[in-house]
């Protein structure tokens, strides 16, 4: 058993060898061979016909502007035939050039977009197989909540909703686009202390409208937020001393979501006990949204000096939490709901 293994692997080896050599030997051959060619209109053309088998020569095109003939190229092989490239060479005339630069600026708008929607194809997979549609799952507590829902009572709260509604309907434009401007204040930091005036159902209705028009929502409280990360260590939460490579492969992509995803909702920032692990996780997320220019928006019943109190462990430096509350307030638009009166920088 143990000769037949060495045997193979010592044929695995003479043949990886083997390939090597011819592969050099087509390197040299590539390096010492510079293509030499020649235009379809050249008369020397002629000399390259081999009469028993003849190639066809491209015919001559008139461009369709300026009437001038384009030719085509092709290039002379080792063996003494000539390999023609069938695309004529473009005209060099105003109008044929403008035709070519839309056409190529088609092409890569058409390929852009192909690419976005694969990526928002993965986005949808990935959410839906790691988290579940969104994070909301089947609670129907945000499911109903919509700008349908949203009981105006008063001057103020109409105000909220034009603007949250607002929001949500130009989302688009508040997405970081190639070769744009970053988009500035693209998030919201909901505060204030009342529930009444319904910051989750804001921030819910926000992601039912997004999720309505097929756009990717994470909306979370930051408890369900950690927990799924922490899910992925199995039966020792948090102690990633015994999770497994695949534990943090689910991690990584379950984090990876949270960083990418067109917009990350968590809900009642700040209520849960802190740990120095969902702090550092908090920060980790926040600043590569930051850094990606993705909106975020965060509610909250604190107003950020307690919010910094609150996200820091009993004991600990408030350093982080503070990097992570300017993090938001660069990221976003703040609504402040205090009492029944409402400041907006929207
Ligand atoms: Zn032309």
């Amino acid at each position: 058993m143990l000769m037949l293994t060495t045997k193979t692997e010592k044929d695995r080896k003479r043949q990886k060898n083997k390939n090597r050599k011819v592969l050099n030997k087509m390197t040299k051959i590539s390096e010492l061979y510079n293509p030499i060619t020649i235009m379809s209109n050249d008369p020397a053309v002629e000399n390259y016909i081999d009469n028993a088998k003849p190639k066809p020569v491209p015919k001559t095109i008139l461009c369709e502007f300026c009437g001038a003939e384009r030719y085509s190229r092709g290039n002379i092989t080792i063996w003494g035939e000539i390999a023609w490239n069938q695309n004529p060479i473009p005209c060099t005339c105003a109008k044929a050039v403008e035709l070519h630069e839309q056409e190529r600026l088609e092409a890569e708008a058409a390929k852009e977009a192909e690419a976005r929607a694969k990526e928002k194809r993965l986005m949808q997979e990935h959410v839906n197989s790691l988290i579940g549609k969104s994070g909301m799952g089947e609670r129907f507590r945000f499911l109903q909540c919509t700008f349908d829902t949203y009981i105006v009572e008063n001057d103020y709260s109409q105000k909220i909703k034009t603007a949250t509604q607002a929001y949500a309907v130009n989302f688009d434009k508040m997405l970081p686009r190639r070769g744009e401007p970053l988009p500035n204040k693209n998030g919201m930091l909901i505060t204030g202390k009342t529930g009444g005036v319904g910051k989750t159902h804001i921030a819910a209705a926000i992601a039912n409208y997004l999720l309505n028009q097929g756009t990717d929502v994470i909306f979370m409280t930051e408890r369900n937020l950690f927990g799924k990360i922490q899910e992925t260590y199995g039966n020792n939460m948090k102690n990633s001393r015994y999770s497994t490579y695949d534990d943090q492969q689910t991690e990584s992509q379950i984090r990876h979501i949270y960083e990418t995803v067109p917009l990350l909702i968590i809900d009642d920032l700040g209520v849960e006990k802190p740990s120095e692990w969902t702090l550092s996780m908090l920060y980790t997320i926040i600043n590569e949204r930051y850094d990606r220019a993705l909106p975020t928006i965060i509610t909250t019943k604190y107003d950020t000096v307690n919010l910094i109190k609150k996200l820091t462990p009993i004991g600990s430096d408030t350093s982080i939490a503070e990097s992570i509350v300017d993090r938001l307030m660069e990221m976003c638009k703040s609504i402040e709901i205090q009492g029944d009166s409402w400041r907006s920088r929207l």
